[in-house]
């Protein structure tokens, strides 16, 4: 056996060593450590490099491995046109901004139209589908924030040196699924 096939032999068993005893002790929060290039899967990766695995483009951000296609359609969702979609007018007033990540007009465009439905009296059906909406909205923030955390502590942490962590034992599926009920049982309770 050559001194490098040696070498990886001892690193493995130590490591399985460790996370046996981690897994008997019961201590399934706690980490080991795999060092890096040890397989395909943990190759390394610094801060802020892009790479495609599993059909899905990754980068490294503050230390932890993220889908970057995910992030880029959040931000996407979030940014502002030049042009108000409705009255086709620059957004340039201070007011646009917040009205537009709501309402996706500029500011004016939606104070015409609250003008409007008050006037006829559907203000508050109208306002109580804003809320609603924004509900909706928190829901399927969190559940996917939720499956972000699932996904992280599956793929892996990269610590400040490089090496790549891993969580012993696995996550409580079920349990992550019943605080994903509670929390959205509660969120659909605040609907108006
Ligand atoms: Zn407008």
């Amino acid at each position: 056996m050559s001194q490098k096939v040696a070498g990886l032999k001892k690193e493995f068993q130590e490591r399985d060593v460790e996370r046996l005893r981690n897994l008997i002790k019961g201590k399934h929060g706690d980490k080991t450590r795999s060092s890096v290039g040890f397989s395909k899967a943990d190759e390394f990766y610094a801060e802020g490099d892009i790479w495609e695995a599993d059909g899905r483009t990754w980068t490294i951000k503050k230390g932890i491995k993220q889908n970057i296609t995910k992030l880029d359609t959040a931000k996407k969702a979030h940014m502002m046109p030049l042009l108000c979609p409705n009255c086709k007018k620059v957004m340039k007033n201070r007011n646009d901004n917040t009205y537009y990540k709501v309402h996706k007009t500029c500011f004016r465009c939606v104070v015409l139209k609250e003008d409007k439905l008050k006037r006829e009296g559907k203000w508050d059906e109208y306002h109580n589908g804003i809320i609603n909406n924004e509900i909706d909205n928190k829901i399927k923030d969190f559940k996917l924030w939720i499956q972000d955390k699932v996904e992280e502590s599956n793929s892996g942490h990269v610590s400040e040196d490089g090496d790549v962590e891993r969580w012993v034992g696995k996550i409580n599926k079920d349990k992550v699924d019943d605080n994903i009920k509670d929390v959205v049982e509660y969120l659909e309770s605040l609907k108006k």
